[in-house]
């Protein structure tokens, strides 16, 4: 399936192609590497487990609430599939949809040309300012740098976004809850040294928390000018854009603004409003442990008189039909961004979201980073690797994605894309040579005996603390048991030679 190519609106973006060039590489580190600091810092560990143990407990209250949660996800799945399958139709009829209610609709390939199109728009303006409800998409296509660099002000319209403003250089850690990697101490602190006006010894008690940072932001959304948003769903009947927050600060900094521009992926298409429906009733039980969220808003078109006089929609493609045409790969499209699989992930819950890079955080930006950015490189190729396979993000995922299939799925792609390098890298050719050792009797057991006396002189007390070379990277984390001295096969000879009972003990007599 390929989006229509051709942009049947007025301004950026006409004609986009689709996206053949694909998206530019990660240029983070690689997930270890980048894990490292979150998992030395105490505090951040500490409030993320904090805040996951919350949002657990919440989402199994609620789910158990309903006799019917299992086939609420059921016919979550069928939607999302059904959609995916016919894509191409929904977008189509979500164009009509938008540009018959006053809309203008840009297709955007990837995410350079997104950037430019909402720069250009937010230009057109001639407002040096611009409000964003903070999305995941404009993340993924740090929109928010692309702008700062236009010389375009971008101030954020809730309180977790109003946090991470005044925390300088800090990332989101969650797509929900931004600022969850913080405790209240940080966030008075924060507040307190921050937006004008504020007590300097404000309490750190939520309410008033809450308190100073409405009143920061109420005044701080003035009417006229232009406001950037993203969307939870597109409605393709209507043409409607559902934009639904835990919050409820992007709902002022979109309406009062004369120009609203919304920035959603492809995938974010349901065709009609009851498909809607059935994801209301799963988005907020898994995302927040609630039965509906505090604040959903629609918005179709213009309206004459009421809310922003020009509606601008960016599609944003960026990698997302490559995904869509791998069978297996594709199911991490059916994502509602609910961040359940964040809230139960024993990775994520030590690292929080900065070792995942610019995408989505946690088991589904391991699994959808790697497909929409390539698994070429470094970063691409360790985020299939950033879990432990245990199975927590698919049991309570709202649309069933199962996770960890993915994960292995992509783990072959990983194995399958260094096999074609011109220069093998160092893993696989140490496994082509333990291949070609394995493969004869003699060699085998010639390299046994020689790498058996090597790792009991290398082994203190039964444990080999630091293994040499590429083999090092196994203890890293954990220490390796020292071999015993006689290895089964040299036992099972001499069993053998001794008429089949040998010492009886076994070749973990020789420790
Ligand atoms: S993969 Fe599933 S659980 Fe994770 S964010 Fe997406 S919908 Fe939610």
């Amino acid at each position: 399936m390929t989006p229509p190519s051709g942009d049947s609106s007025e301004g950026p973006g006409r004609g986009a192609a689709p996206s053949s060039a694909g998206p530019v590489p990660l240029p983070a580190p690689k997930f270890a590497t980048a894990a490292r600091a979150a998992l030395s810092d105490g505090r951040l560990r500490r409030n993320l487990a904090g805040a996951t143990a919350v949002l657990r407990a919440r989402r199994d209250a609620a789910t158990a609430e309903l006799d019917d949660w299992e086939e609420l996800r059921e016919a979550g799945r069928a939607i999302r599939d059904r959609t995916l399958l016919n894509l191409d139709s929904h977008l189509e009829e979500l164009e009509r949809a938008v540009t018959g209610a006053g809309g203008t609709v840009h297709w955007a390939a990837d995410a350079a040309e997104a950037r430019r199109i909402v720069t250009t728009l937010v230009r057109a303006t001639g407002e040096g300012e611009v409000h964003a409800v903070r999305s995941a998409v404009a993340r993924e296509i740090r929109l928010d740098e692309a702008l700062e660099r236009a010389g375009i002000t971008v101030r954020g319209a809730g309180l977790a976004e109003l946090v991470m403003d005044l925390d300088g250089d800090g990332r989101p850690s969650h797509p929900l809850f931004p600022a969850l990697h913080h405790d209240r101490a940080r966030i008075r602190d924060l507040l307190a040294g921050g937006p004008p006006g504020t007590p300097a010894d404000l309490p750190d008690d939520p309410a008033a928390l809450a308190g100073a940072a409405r009143a920061r932001l109420r005044d701080g959304v003035p009417p006229g000018g232009a406001a950037i948003c993203g969307a939870a769903f597109l409605v393709a009947e209507t043409g409607t854009v559902v934009l639904a927050e835990p919050g409820g600060g992007g709902r002022a900094c979109a309406v009062l603004p004369e120009t609203l521009i919304c920035v959603a992926g492809i995938e974010e298409v349901v065709p009609t409003w009851a498909d809607l429906e059935v994801f209301l009733q799963l988005l907020p039980r898994a995302a927040v442990g609630e039965r509906t969220l505090p604040a959903i808003s629609t918005w179709t078109g213009v309206t004459p008189g009421d809310g922003p006089a020009a509606f601008h929609l960016v599609l944003l493609d960026n990698g997302r039909t490559t995904v869509l045409a791998d069978e297996i790969g594709r199911a991490a499209l059916r994502c509602v961004r609910c961040a359940a699989c964040l809230d139960v992930c024993p990775v994520y819950g030590r690292t929080g979201g900065d070792p995942y890079g610019p995408g989505l955080p946690g088991p589904i930006g391991a699994v959808l980073t790697p497909q929409v950015r390539g698994v070429e490189s470094a970063a691409g190729a360790s985020l299939p690797y950033a879990s432990t396979l245990c199975g927590a993000c698919a049991d309570v995922c709202p649309v069933k994605i199962d996770i960890p299939d993915l994960l292995v799925h992509l783990r072959g792609r990983v194995v399958e894309s260094r096999r074609r390098r011109p220069v093998p890298p160092p893993e696989l050719a140490m496994m082509r040579a333990l291949a070609w050792t394995m493969g004869d009797r003699r060699r085998h057991e010639a390299a046994l005996r020689r790498g058996t006396r090597w790792a009991r002189l290398l082994s203190r007390g039964g444990r080999i603390r630091r293994l040499p070379g590429l083999l090092g990277r196994w203890t890293d984390a954990r220490d390796v048991p020292a071999p015993p001295a006689e290895t089964f096969r040299a036992w099972w000879r001499s069993r053998a030679r001794s008429g089949g009972t040998g010492t009886g003990a076994g070749p973990e007599a020789g420790r």
